[in-house]
Formats: C-alpha cells, structure tokens, sequence
C-alpha cells in the first residue's frame, strides 16, 4: 500500500482527528497510487496515524480511519453504515412512524468523507463527492443490503454532479440495487406527518432538502392565522407544514419550473385546495420587489448557497444583507421572519452579521426568538467543524 509521509509537524491536525491530509503537509509519496486508492498516512518519525481515500488536489487524503487496518477489511463499510444508523436510532428517527425519511450519511459528520447517503422509506440515494467514494459504490450498496435486508427497496447512485470529474470514471447516474417489483423514480415521504413527492432523478441534490425538517416543524408552530410566503420553496417543504398547521394562505416562490411543479403536486397529494395557495415560478428579488407592504406575516427565506468557496464571501454577505433587508421591510408589522444560510464559509457570527446590516437598513425593531441550525442527521463530528452549514434566524419585526 502506498504511504504518505508527512512534513515535520504537519501531523498535528491528524493527531486531534481532523480527517483531511492537505497536499502541502505531504513531504513524500512511496508507491504510486491511483486516485481513490486507499493509502497509509505516517507522521514523519514514521509513526502511523490513519488510512483514507487518495486524491489529486487540495485535499490529499480524507480519513476513513485513525485506529488501524479495520479499513482494510471486507467488514469495513457494513461496520459504518450500522455505526451511522445506530445514531439515527439514538436521536429518534426510525422510530417515529411519522417519518420516514433522514439522512444516513453524512460525510465526515458519520467518519465517511465524501459520502452522503439520504434514505426515502427504503430508497438510498447516494452522492460521492470523492473519487474513492467513487470507486466504492458497490461496496457500499452491498453493506446497504446486508444493514437493511428486505427493508430496502433500492439504492440510486446520483454522483454525476457530485463526484470530481476524472478521466476513467465513469459518472452516470443510476440504480444499482432495485429490489424485485420496484420500478418507480418517485415515492411518497412522510416528514412529521406531512407527506412529500420525492423524485431523486429528477429533483435537486438527492431529492428533497431533508436538513430543513426541524426548522419546518418550527415554522409549523407559528403558522396559525398567518399569511405567509416561503421564499426559494423548492417542492414545498415550508409550504405544506405552514398549510398543515392552520396557516390561512400561502405563496410559494422557486425559479425552478420543475419545483413548482412539485410543490402543486405536494399540495394535492396533502389535500389542499386551489384557495389555499398559489405556486409561482419567478425570482425571489423580484416577487419581494413587487410585494405590498403589511401583505404577509410570515416570510421564509432559504436561499441556495451564496457563497461556495471562501472567495466569494464578500459578494455572497451583501446578496444576504440585500435579500434579508427586502424581506424585513415588507414584512407585516408583528411578523415574523424565518431566514437561512446553507453557506458552509458564512459562519453563523457573519450571517447573523449581515442579517443585522439588513435589519439596520430598514430602520425596523427587529428581535432574534430563535437560532436555527441543521437537525441530527446532519451531525457535525467535533473535529471537523466544517460540517456545520446550514443557520438560520426566527426574527421578530415590529
Ligand atoms: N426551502 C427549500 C429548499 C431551498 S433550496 C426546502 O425546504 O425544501 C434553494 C431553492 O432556491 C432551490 O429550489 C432553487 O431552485 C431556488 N432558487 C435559486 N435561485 C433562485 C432565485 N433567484 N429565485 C427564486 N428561487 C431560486
């Protein structure tokens, strides 16, 4: 096996757990690895401290384990998955019959850098993020079975827009598990009660936004009596709690034609009338333009990520202070206003800076009631604070 030696002093970070090796902390490469090889990583008196997945950039190495060959062996990814579904279990959510969807893997939040895993009432749809995971999909759909047996209905590997692009892999999307009689692209999810149209091939990411299940149960609570508008909705995800929890009318706004396709669709499958919503495709900015003061009182706002790298924080803080600061002046007096940021390099101090900027510019009393941040199944390993992404603001405006 091939084996990365470290520069002098650049093992520190490994020694505290943190699971990726950066190219410039490698003194010396023995071997000849292929991307997506497991490889050996030593300090440089030759001491061991873990394997992980090889490959060719900024991040050398991401950690698959700190204790051993137990990487190595054929029990490896069934020993995962089951440690990542006990947590699952331990925070409550295969339990619930009133959900039955949650995240199974997540990343270096479950020790599986590059991996993400969500589970549709038996359907795993599986993003790789890194040639290694990569290259182990079928490994990892075999554990699946053997983790789950008959309760799996399939496992879809939609890494094409996830996975680097590299010569020799071959990204296309597909099946590759479908238990016997299973044919359908989508199926109906329970998430607290409230039923959602999950179309994996044809929906972003791996089909539904599952980290917003806790904020969505929040925004339920405040629903009654309210007018609201739900901002960036995607399939409908705030819009169906909202409506479910005695909301008297709500407007869903996505540029996606496809989501508000699917956020109708979600309307009808919960039984809601014509009256109840609209559904409109337009930009956000420019349905807050034309919105009349005092109209809604209840606003969400949960863009897509501003900022996906740290060298475009300066221009993704004033998209969020002008976007917050359109939402926090039309707001009804007495309203509340729910605001996201699933930026990982907007820290929650810098978000909550720019949603203060916001706030000052419209010159309205503005109160925090709550911060919002992404539920269990998203867990953030206590070495690898990066996992944290998604915050959030309950805002009071007078
Ligand atoms: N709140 C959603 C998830 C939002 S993801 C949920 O609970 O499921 C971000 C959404 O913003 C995507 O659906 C994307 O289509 C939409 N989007 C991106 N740019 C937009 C824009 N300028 N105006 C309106 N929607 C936009």
């Amino acid at each position: 096996m091939t084996k990365i030696i470290l520069k002098k002093g650049r093992e520190e970070s490994l020694r505290r757990f943190h699971p990726w090796v950066f190219s410039g902390a490698i003194a010396q490469i023995v071997g000849e690895p292929a991307e997506g090889d497991i490889v050996g990583v030593f300090a440089h008196d030759g001491s061991f401290l873990a394997y992980g997945h090889y490959q060719i950039g900024s991040i050398a190495v991401r950690v698959l384990s700190f204790s051993g060959e137990d990487v190595l062996g054929p029990d490896f990814w069934t020993v995962m998955l089951s440690k990542a579904l006990k947590m699952r279990q331990a925070a409550g959510l295969t339990s619930d019959s009133s959900t039955n969807c949650f995240r199974l893997v997540h990343g270096e939040g479950d020790g599986l850098p590059g991996l993400i895993i969500d589970w549709y009432d038996g359907v795993c749809v599986m993003q790789a993020h890194s040639v290694g995971m990569f290259r182990a999909k079928t490994a990892i759909c075999e554990a699946l079975k053997s983790v789950f047996g008959d309760s799996l209905k399939a496992v879809y590997d939609k890494s094409s827009g996830t996975a680097p692009f590299k010569a020799g892999l071959d990204l296309v999307d597909g099946y590759i598990y479908k238990a016997d009689g299973f044919s359908d692209d989508e199926q109906v999810v329970l998430e607290n009660g409230n039923k959602f149209l999950v179309n994996w091939t044809e929906g972003q990411k791996t089909g539904f936004f599952l980290d917003q299940r806790d904020n969505r149960n929040l925004v339920g609570r405040y629903s009654k009596g309210r007018n609201v508008l739900n901002l960036f909705c995607y399939t409908g995800g705030f819009s169906i709690y909202a409506l479910n929890n005695g909301a008297v009318h709500v407007d869903s706004v996505d540029s996606s034609k496809k989501a508000v396709e699917m956020v109708t669709r979600n309307m009808a499958l919960n039984g809601f009338d014509a009256g109840l919503h609209e559904d409109i495709c337009a930009d956000a900015m420019d349905f807050l333009r034309d919105v009349p003061e005092d109209k809604y009182d209840l606003m969400i706002v949960d863009p897509p990520a501003f900022a996906k790298h740290r060298g475009a924080l300066g221009n993704a803080l004033r998209a969020y202070q002008r976007l917050n600061a359109a939402a926090i002046s039309k707001v009804a007096p007495g309203g509340l206003v729910f605001t996201f940021s699933c930026s990982q390099v907007v820290d929650k101090e810098v978000f909550a800076l720019a949603v203060f900027s916001a706030a000052a510019q419209t010159g309205r009393s503005v109160r925090i009631l709550d911060r919002l941040n992404q539920p269990a199944d998203h867990a953030v390993n206590i070495y690898h604070p990066e996992g944290e992404y998604l915050k959030g603001l309950l805002l009071y405006v007078e």
